[in-house]
């Protein structure tokens, strides 16, 4: 698959950098992405990927656009207060890359339904805003072999991690059991600023694209507090004994 015209001028500062190049665009161009979630994390990776141009992406999220979410979710208006956010961001960045397709379903995913919607995909971008739903992404992803980048936010703290199964560490190597409920915090009891979602967001961009054009990603658990300015990765070693992914 090579490029036309329109695609190599709109991607033409991308193909530049050379860690891209003509080649890896077209191997983005081929690609599939599945997205859960399309709020702060969901939302900013979608953008940045569909400007990207991989090829193919679905957008997974039950919830409808709030008047809080404009704070820090991209791409929603006012305008689309109640209205569906993976149908919303699906529709308004097809117009901003009309050369990929862009797919939207609203519902949410759970232990049932998840190997029907990431069968297909190359990679999973985790942009959920809960530990449940992290697991399950986790354990299908590894049953499937499936790729998958976790990402969590929350206050001016951020969390991310690729697992790529049968490499690393899954999320279970890391935490084994789903915390009680209430145990972890959320953006709706503690608050959140919107430049942590858009950093810990561009990370699980940039190493999807570096999974997707067959390069290494950057191993182990990268957390920052971008309030402090702080940056630490934590090496985090497989789990023999791991639940998911052990022996
Ligand atoms: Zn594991």
């Amino acid at each position: 698959m090579t490029m036309n015209d329109q695609e190599e001028e709109r991607y033409s500062r991308q193909t530049l950098f050379d860690k891209v190049g003509e080649q890896g665009q077209e191997k983005l161009l081929a690609s599939r992405v599945v997205i859960i979630g399309t709020g702060a994390l969901g939302g900013n990776i979608a953008n940045l990927l569909a400007r990207s141009g991989v090829g193919f992406i679905l957008l997974v999220d039950r919830d409808i656009v709030e008047l809080n979410n404009l704070q820090r979710q991209p791409v929603f208006d006012e305008g689309d207060v109640g209205s569906s956010k993976a149908e919303v961001m699906a529709h308004k960045l097809s117009r901003v890359n009309s050369d990929i397709r862009i797919m939207s379903r609203v519902l949410e995913v759970d232990a049932s339904n998840i190997e029907e919607i990431i069968k297909e995909a190359d990679i999973v971008l985790d942009g959920t805003d809960n530990v449940e739903t992290r697991y399950v992404i986790n354990d299908a992803c590894v049953r499937m072999g499936i790729s998958w980048i976790y990402g969590g936010v929350v206050k001016a703290e951020g969390m991310t991690m690729s697992i790529i199964p049968g490499s690393t560490p899954c999320l279970r190597c890391v935490l084994p059991k789903i915390p009680e409920p209430g145990s972890t915090q959320t953006c709706n009891e503690v608050g959140i600023i919107n430049g942590i979602p858009a950093m810990i967001a561009s990370m699980q961009v940039t190493e999807a694209l570096k999974y997707l054009m067959g390069k290494e990603v950057s191993k182990g658990l990268a957390l920052i507090d971008l309030w402090e300015r702080k940056m630490e990765v934590v090496e985090i070693d497989r789990n023999p004994n791991c639940p998911v992914c052990g022996e």
